[in-house]
């Protein structure tokens, strides 16, 4: 097993102290209202555990991507639906740094707990400039990383704080790190790896990285294309890129020298457009007979029964991509099945990438996977073997 080697929150007695937590409220909104809530609700057990031990908390968080100020981008509708799943009163404070901020910190009780505004209402958070994260970090006595999503970004808020302040991972971040961690350090056999998604080109790392860990892949969605490709088949209208199919073939041949499974779909649902319009039209052809004029949108059912032996054998499961265009209703079969199949397979199970998971969670099975990841980029910079800046500002227990 991975033992945790960062220093958490069950390192420190809170009770009495001001903290400054790092959260990931980067939430989707919607008419002014939270329309995803995974986020929020992952941070409870970390909030819980401070505020139970009387804690003074105050949350900060980035949302979007302001320019400066804009209220169409302020926390208060996370505040609210915070408050609502914490069943107590979260406050928003109208700012994140400055004297009349500090003044209100200062006026919380043991227990209290607040929420900041938008940290990227100043331009000095992305800089991670010294001197705003100093006065992010006055009068705070302990900081807290729970932000696993922010974590791959060397921010203020993720990175300055945590070299001013002490600094502990939250509950939140180890789970993360433990779960995606224990892929890379000691995955139980066979470790299968399923990734599909847009492109090849965003991807290239992990593949590259997985291929050296991996028994097998299973590659599916608009990346399979440019692996067909590269395989010498045609593809007509799909998304592929023709650039990368060097790339794609150096992935095949490190697979092959090592012995290892590369399934690609055999079969593919094809439709004039990979948009609603293009459901209409959409039938499954063998991979040897895509019409030139139409888009691989989803892998196809041979395909799917192919995949589902290999991951009733898997005995840990990393899943980063959707099999096809799932936003269309038409086009999410694969997917679907496959979700379906990872739940149901009594693998370990991880599931990493912003539109997977989105899939998942939508599909109603994220309870049925062992891990489902809040950070999209994040999850994919610790495959790929990258130190993610707020992981590292946080010392060794
Ligand atoms: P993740 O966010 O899980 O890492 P990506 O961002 O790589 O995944 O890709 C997600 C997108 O890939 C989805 O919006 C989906 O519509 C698209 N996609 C999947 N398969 C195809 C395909 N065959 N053609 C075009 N787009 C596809
Ligand atoms: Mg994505």
């Amino acid at each position: 097993m991975s033992g945790f080697a960062k220093r958490t929150i069950r390192d420190v007695d809170p009770s009495g102290k001001k903290v400054l937590v790092r959260v990931d409220f980067n939430v989707p909104l919607a008419d002014g209202a939270v329309a995803d809530d995974t986020r929020i609700r992952a941070s409870l057990p970390t909030l819980r555990y401070l505020l139970d031990r009387r804690a003074i908390v105050a949350l900060c968080s980035h949302l979007g991507r302001p320019k400066g100020p804009d209220p169409k981008q302020s926390l208060a509708p996370v505040a609210k639906r915070l408050s609502t799943l914490l069943g107590r009163e979260v406050p928003l404070l109208p700012d994140c740094v400055g004297p009349a901020i500090r003044e209100s910190v200062a006026r919380l009780r043991p227990g209290d707990a607040v929420l900041l505004e938008n940290l990227r209402f100043h331009p000095e958070e992305e800089r991670n400039d010294p001197a705003f994260a100093r006065e992010l970090a006055t009068g705070f006595e302990l900081y807290v990383n729970d932000a696993f999503g922010a974590a791959h970004r060397a921010h203020a808020s993720t990175e300055g704080v945590a070299k001013i302040l002490p600094a502990y991972a939250g509950l939140l971040l180890e789970k993360e790190l433990v779960a995606l961690g224990g892929l890379m350090s000691d995955p139980k056999r066979p470790f299968l790896a399923i990734i599909g998604g847009a492109k090849v080109s965003t991807k290239m790392d992990v593949l590259r990285s997985l291929a050296s860990r991996v028994d097998a892949f299973a590659i599916g969605g608009g990346m399979a294309n440019t692996f067909l490709l590269a395989s010498g088949k045609e593809v007509g209208r799909s998304l592929a890129e023709p650039d990368l199919v060097g790339d794609a073939r150096a992935v095949l041949e490190t697979m092959r020298r090592e012995r290892k499974e590369l399934l690609l779909p055999v079969d593919v649902l094809c439709a004039p457009s990979a948009d609603d319009a293009g459901a209409k039209g959409a039938s499954a052809y063998d991979v040897d007979a895509v019409p030139a004029d139409q888009a691989i949108v989803d892998i196809g059912p041979r395909t799917v029964e192919r995949y589902s032996g290999i991951i009733a054998r898997a005995k840990t499961i990393f899943w980063n991509g959707p099999m096809g265009v799932f936003e269309v209703p038409a086009f999410s079969a694969g997917t679907k099945r496959v979700a379906e199949l990872v739940a149901a397979s009594g693998a370990v199970s991880v599931v990493g990438g912003g539109e997977s998971v989105q899939a998942v969670v939508d599909m109603g099975l994220a309870d049925k996977m062992t891990h489902v990841s809040t950070g999209g980029g994040a999850s994919l910079e610790l495959i790929e073997g990258k130190t993610l800046p707020g992981v590292a500002a946080i010392p060794d227990a």
